[in-house]
């Protein structure tokens, strides 16, 4: 299992497994399935734990855990950790 993260340019960001169909290995939502040779913008990864993933939005001011493929929890609200 690996795990991404996407920011939205907007200092909001969304932690999703990879095989997550808004995440498709860091493609992006409706770009398939097959893992990517490359990440569309906004996508970091992989990063091999939940943890380590959770542990890249430091520095936004909201972010949260993808509730289609995680469990949807806040990890980051107005710059304060969840
Ligand atoms: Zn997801």
């Amino acid at each position: 299992m690996t795990y991404y993260l996407y920011e939205d340019g907007n200092d909001m960001g969304t932690v999703h497994e990879g095989s997550c169909s808004d995440c498709n290995h860091g493609a992006g939502q409706g770009v398939g399935i097959e893992k990517p040779d490359t990440l569309s913008p906004g996508w970091s990864g992989p990063y091999e734990t939940l943890s380590i993933a959770q542990a890249q939005v430091s520095h936004l001011r909201d972010a949260k855990c993808c509730g289609h493929c995680l469990d949807g929890a806040w990890l980051r609200r107005h710059g304060q950790d969840c």
